[in-house]
C-alpha cells in the first residue's frame, strides 16, 4: 500500500520540511496493525517526492486481538487485501506519520505551510466501490484533477474480467494540509470497508477534518454515510451538523477591538449595552443562560453576580478569547459555588451543537454582524431551531448612528470584522422573518443614547417563542403564509 506526494513548486525539496521527514532518510514507525515507511524516490530542485509505504501484518493483527476476540478460524482473516490495498489504515498511518503536516504547522518554515503549491498524490491500490464515475464525483469538486487506470482481475486471466482496484492520481494547487486532510477522508470512504469501530470518535474526526469543504461538497451524504460505516444514526447527525459551507476560523481581532473600544468609549456602550441585555434576560426569569460569542466574558461576570443564574454558559469559537475570559474572570479563583455556575465551551455558531440545548435563554451580544450571510443562515437554525432557547436577546450596531462618531469615515464599519452592519430597517426585517420562521414573537429596544434622526447606537432584539412546535430535526423549508 503506497501514497507518492509530488511537487513541482520551485524548491521542491521544500516538501522535506512541510512533512517534517528529512529527504535524505528512510524512516520506519511502528502502527499498530504493522509498519509504515516513510522514503523520498526523488530529490531534485524541480520535483520532488515522498513515499508513505504501509507494511500491513495481517496475521499479527489477528493473533494481537488475544483471547477475548472471535477466536473462531476465518481464512479472511488471513487471506485478505489489506496489505496491498488503501484503506483506513492509511488514514491511521497519515494521521500518526504527518500529522504535524495535516495540522498544517511548520516550526522551521511557517510561510510555507498556507501556500497552496501544485501537488499530485498517487495511491497505489485503491478500491473503489462505485468506479471511476464516484471517484470523479467526490475528488473534481475540490479542485483535483484525476488520472485513474482500473487494474484487471489477474494479467493472465483477461477473461476474469476487472477488478474493483484502481492507480489513482490527483493533482491540485492545495496546501499539504489541505490535500493529507481530503486524503485522510476520503481514502475510507472509497474502501467502504472499514477496520475500526465507529462511534461518537469518528463523528467529531469527520467533522472537524471536513470542516470548511465538506458541508458544502455535492457528495457530501455519501462521503458522511461510507465514512461513519452506514451507522446511521451518527450519518443523520452528522447531516445535522453540516449546515453550513465552511469553518469561519479564529477572530484575529484585537487592533480592530481595541479601534472598536476606543471609539464607543465616551458612552460606555459596552457597559451601557450588557446592561440591557442583564435587564431582560433577568425579566424573562431565566436560570439557566447562553452567551453566545461571549467574547473575553464582560457579560459573563455580570451573569456570575446575579444568583438567578443557576447555570451559566458562555461560548466562542475564539479559543484566544476563551483564554482571555478564564484570566480575566479569574476562573480558577473563583469561588467554588460561582466556578460551578459557569461553564466556558469552545464551539462555532454554525455548527448543530448538543451542548446547546435544554437553555431557557440565550444572548448575541455583538455576534450576528461578524457572520457572513450562509453562516448567519446556519446560526439562525442552530439557535432558534435546535438550541431553542425561550428567549433570545440579540444586539447588532445601528448603521444609521455610524454617522455620529466624528471619528469614523463616512461608510466604513465600526469593526473591520464586521460583515454587516444593519440600519434599524434593515436588523427588524431580519429578525422579523427569523422570528417567523420559527415561531417566536420579537420586539425591539433602543440602546445607549438616541437621537431623534438615526436612533441608538446600538439595536435589540428579544425573542420569545411562541409555539411548543417541535421544530427540531426537521430538514424541510417550512412555508409561513
Ligand atoms: N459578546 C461579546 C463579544 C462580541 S465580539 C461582547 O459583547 O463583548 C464577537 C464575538 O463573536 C467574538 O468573540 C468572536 O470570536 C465571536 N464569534 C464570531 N463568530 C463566531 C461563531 N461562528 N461562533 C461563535 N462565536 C463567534
Amino acid at each position: 500500500m503506497l501514497l507518492t506526494i509530488t511537487t513541482t513548486q520551485c524548491p521542491a525539496t521544500d516538501l522535506g520540511y512541510l512533512l517534517h521527514k528529512h529527504p535524505d532518510r528512510f524512516q520506519s514507525f511502528e502502527m499498530s496493525f504493522g509498519k509504515a515507511h516513510v522514503f523520498y524516490p526523488e530529490v531534485r530542485e524541480d520535483q520532488c517526492s515522498a513515499c508513505l509505504l504501509l507494511d500491513v501484518d495481517p496475521v499479527g493483527m489477528v493473533r494481537r486481538q488475544g483471547r477475548n476476540r472471535n477466536q473462531n478460524f476465518l481464512l479472511g482473516h488471513y487471506v485478505n487485501d489489506r496489505p496491498y490495498v488503501a484503506s483506513s489504515f492509511m488514514s491511521v498511518a497519515i494521521s500518526q506519520v504527518f500529522g504535524t503536516a495535516m495540522g498544517g504547522r511548520c516550526k522551521d518554515r511557517p510561510e510555507l505551510v498556507g501556500t497552496p503549491i501544485p501537488l499530485t498524490a498517487r495511491i497505489d491500490v485503491l478500491p473503489v466501490k462505485g468506479g471511476e464515475e464516484f471517484l470523479r464525483q467526490v475528488f473534481e469538486p475540490l479542485g483535483y484533477t484525476i488520472e485513474a487506470t482500473r487494474h484487471t482481475l489477474d494479467e493472465q486471466f483477461p477473461e476474469w474480467g476487472k477488478s474493483p482496484y484502481f492507480s489513482v492520481s490527483i493533482s491540485g494547487t492545495k496546501t499539504l494540509s489541505e490535500l493529507l486532510t481530503h486524503l485522510y477522508v476520503l481514502i475510507p470512504v472509497f474502501d467502504n470497508n472499514k477496520h475500526y469501530f465507529v462511534g461518537e470518535d469518528e463523528l467529531e474526526k469527520l467533522l472537524s477534518k471536513g470542516a470548511g469543504w465538506l458541508a458544502s461538497h455535492p457528495e457530501k451524504e455519501q462521503i458522511s454515510r461510507r465514512y461513519l460505516k452506514h451507522r446511521h444514526s451518527l450519518f443523520r447527525e452528522a447531516l445535522a451538523r453540516l449546515v453550513e459551507p465552511d469553518d469561519p476560523g479564529e477572530e484575529d481581532g484585537d487592533a480592530s477591538e481595541a479601534i472598536e473600544d476606543a471609539l464607543e468609549r465616551p458612552l460606555s456602550l459596552n457597559d451601557q449595552r450588557h446592561g440591557a441585555v442583564l435587564a431582560e434576560l433577568r425579566a424573562s426569569g431565566a436560570r439557566e443562560v447562553l452567551d453566545l460569542g461571549c467574547g473575553e466574558g464582560k457579560l459573563l461576570r455580570e451573569l456570575l453576580s446575579d444568583r438567578q443564574f443557576e447555570r451559566i454558559v458562555g461560548m466562542d469559537v475564539s479559543v484566544r478569547a476563551l483564554e482571555n475570559a478564564v484570566r480575566r474572570l479569574k476562573f480558577d479563583r473563583l469561588p467554588e459555588r460561582q466556578a460551578e455556575r459557569l461553564n466556558l465551551i469552545h464551539g462555532s455558531l454554525i455548527y448543530r451543537d448538543k451542548r446547546l440545548e435544554g437553555f431557557d435563554a440565550a444572548a448575541l451580544v455583538e455576534v450576528i454582524e461578524h457572520l457572513d450571510a450562509p453562516r448567519l443562515a446556519a446560526m439562525e437554525r442552530v439557535v432558534f431551531e435546535f438550541a431553542r432557547p425561550a428567549t433570545v436577546v440579540v444586539t447588532t450596531p445601528n448603521q444609521e448612528y455610524n454617522v455620529m462618531w466624528e471619528t469614523l469615515p463616512a461608510g466604513q464599519f465600526r469593526h473591520s470584522d464586521h460583515r454587516f452592519e444593519w440600519t434599524r430597517n434593515e436588523f427588524q426585517q431580519w429578525a422579523g422573518q427569523v422570528a417567523d420562521r420559527f415561531g417566536y414573537s420579537v420586539r425591539f429596544l433602543p440602546v445607549g443614547p438616541e437621537d431623534e434622526k438615526v436612533g441608538a447606537p446600538t439595536q435589540m432584539g428579544v425573542f420569545n417563542v411562541v409555539t411548543s412546535q417541535n421544530h427540531s430535526g426537521s430538514q424541510d423549508e417550512r412555508k409561513h403564509d
